[in-house]
């Protein structure tokens, strides 16, 4: 007999998860259309169901010299309405699903399920962004990016819950891109994030991450570094080796929404017009 909780703290969250194997479900979004059957049965769970909705105090956006730390039930539109929230999230969540869709679904949830085309992983990245998971041993942190170890997979424990995600402070350009097969309720073919710091002519940061070309998120922070110290010139005519980097880097896939000679075409233009934007 499946079971289902509905907790109204973090505690008596941590301590269900404490005794038994659920699925967590913060908006479902992800998780009801994977458990759908048909378009007249209700979705199935195969076990015990702990709903995040109830836990209010994580609907929290806070800032202090951390970052931002974004409660796990916090909803896209209240991210988006907050000024604290670094305005590329807010750039990257905007093209997220709908209206409706976002006034259901989480961050927490976008990460917990570990697609390869989940929009905000790619921001995440870029930004280091870290995830405190909670048990009743008590809390770690852990990178986004070390937290997902392929589809629909991560490192968390079954009696681990995500508390908070916690975005660093970053200040340098960006250049996002989604393409999707049109403006809204699409999943990304290919996702692009740029960003750099000029300091005179010096490149004194450099970062680029994309989604829905391999596994997890591409993002190397090894070729970062051979570009980083260079002059604006110096990188700019370095264009044909840094694509070529990432080109080897990436490793898209064919599937119902687009070829992988598309994905690896697109991924490239889009690095090679980021690298041409630089100013
Ligand atoms: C019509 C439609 C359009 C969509 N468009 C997009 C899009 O453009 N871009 C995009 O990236 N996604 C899109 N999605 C997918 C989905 O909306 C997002 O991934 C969303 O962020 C999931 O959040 P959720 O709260 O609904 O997650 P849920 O479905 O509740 O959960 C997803 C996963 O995260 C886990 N999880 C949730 N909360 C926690 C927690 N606190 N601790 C540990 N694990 C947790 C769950 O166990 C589950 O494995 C779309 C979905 C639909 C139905």
């Amino acid at each position: 007999m499946i079971k289902y909780f509905v907790p109204k703290s973090l505690k008596e969250a941590t301590e269900i998860l404490s005794q038994n194997d659920c699925y967590i479900l913060a908006g479902g979004t992800d998780l009801m259309v994977q458990k759908h059957r048909s378009a007249s049965l209700l979705p199935t769970f195969e076990k015990d169901v702990l709903f995040t909705n109830e836990i209010k105090e994580l609907d929290y956006i806070k800032v202090d010299k951390e970052g931002v730390h974004v409660g796990s039930v916090t909803k896209y539109e209240k991210m988006l309405k907050s000024a604290q929230i670094p305005d590329i999230f807010r750039k990257t969540i905007e093209q997220i699903a709908s209206p409706g869709i976002r006034n259901m679904a989480t961050m927490a949830g976008n990460i917990g399920n570990a697609s390869p085309a989940g929009d905000t992983l790619v921001p995440l990245n870029v930004f280091d962004a870290y995830l405190v998971l909670s048990s009743t041993r008590g809390e770690r942190k852990v990178l986004v990016s070390d937290y997902i170890i392929g589809v629909r997979k991560t490192i968390r424990e079954k009696d681990e819950i995500i508390k908070e995600i916690v975005i660093p402070n970053l200040d340098l350009e960006f250049d996002y891109e989604k393409v999707g097969s049109r403006k809204a309720e699409s999943i990304s073919k290919v996702s692009f994030l740029g960003a750099y710091k000029l300091e005179g002519n010096i490149i004194k940061d450099f970062r680029v991450a994309f989604g829905s070309v391999s596994i997890k998120v591409v993002r190397d922070k090894e070729v970062e570094k051979k570009y980083i110290g260079l002059t604006k010139e110096e990188f700019i005519n370095r264009k044909e080796e840094i694509v070529s980097d990432y080109s080897k880097l990436i490793s898209p896939i064919t599937d119902h929404r687009s070829t992988k000679e598309y994905r690896q075409k697109v991924a490239c233009n889009l690095l090679s017009r980021f690298i041409d934007n630089i100013k």
